[in-house]
């Protein structure tokens, strides 16, 4: 399982995360909402590696992720599929998803069948393939950016804003790949605005204010809290 406790995470002076306390366990999707600046992405950051918490700890089946070495927890199953999707985008689909095995996975064998299993989660990425990743779709670059991340062949999944620009159909689809992700083992953190589409494939979730979790609660629960109702589903 994810287990983070009593994280703090600082820009200087400026408290982004204080202390927090959540965990997934293996298999789950759980859903952190949050609105802009609420500190998703620095959590993201931080449990890649990228960013060093000034307290706490955060460890994924045992392993800290903490000590400041993405390609390493890369290698002990974490993977993060940034926010704003961040695709080379003259490069072709096929070369954007090569990369993302790159890191972790020098073998052309095992490339090969991560390929081939890319496709199988994303059928429409096949006929893409040689295009540029810049002449997709949003729906469809938000899926090579998923794909992409899969490509290390992660335990865990941090989806950042997957939904971020797209029109509510389209957020249906890369949602109901995410579900498909999930159900070949993957288990996902997924950080969202969107609450109503996150929470429609989520088993739980937390809400995150000004660097804070507020709240926690089953799918269930918070689809008919009336501060989530509120705030973040605009009822
Ligand atoms: P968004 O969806 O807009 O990215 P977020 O919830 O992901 O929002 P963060 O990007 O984690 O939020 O930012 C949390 C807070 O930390 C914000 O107040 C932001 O201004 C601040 N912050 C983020 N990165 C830095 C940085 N490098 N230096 C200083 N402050 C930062």
């Amino acid at each position: 399982m994810l287990e983070i406790r009593d994280l703090t995470v600082r820009y200087g002076a400026f408290t982004a995360l204080h202390a927090l306390n959540l965990s997934v366990q293996r298999g789950e999707i759980v859903v952190l909402l949050g609105a802009n600046g609420a500190g998703k992405s620095t959590l993201f950051r931080t449990l890649s590696g990228l960013q060093r918490p000034a307290g706490g700890t955060a460890t994924w089946q045992g392993h800290s992720l903490t000590g400041g070495r993405p390609e390493q927890n890369v290698a002990h199953g974490v993977a993060q599929c940034p926010e704003g999707r961040l695709l080379f985008p003259e490069l072709s689909v096929e070369k954007n998803l090569r990369l993302g095995a790159f890191v972790h996975r020098r073998d052309p064998a095992g490339t090969a069948r991560e390929l081939d299993r890319a496709y199988d989660l994303f059928p429409a990425l096949i006929e893409k393939r040689h295009a540029p990743a810049g002449s997709l779709s949003g729906g469809q670059q938000q899926m090579v950016a998923i794909a992409r991340a899969l490509m290390a062949r992660p335990q865990l999944l941090l989806l950042d804003e997957p939904s971020l620009g797209l029109a509510p159909l389209v957020v249906e689809q890369v949602f109901s790949a995410v579900q498909r992700v999930n159900e070949t083992g993957v288990t996902v953190l997924l950080a969202e605005q969107n609450a109503f589409a996150a929470l429609s494939i989520a088993h739980r979730g937390y809400v995150l204010e000004g660097g804070r979790l507020t709240l926690e609660g089953t799918q269930q629960a918070l689809m008919t809290d009336d501060r989530v109702r509120s705030a973040y589903l605009g009822v």
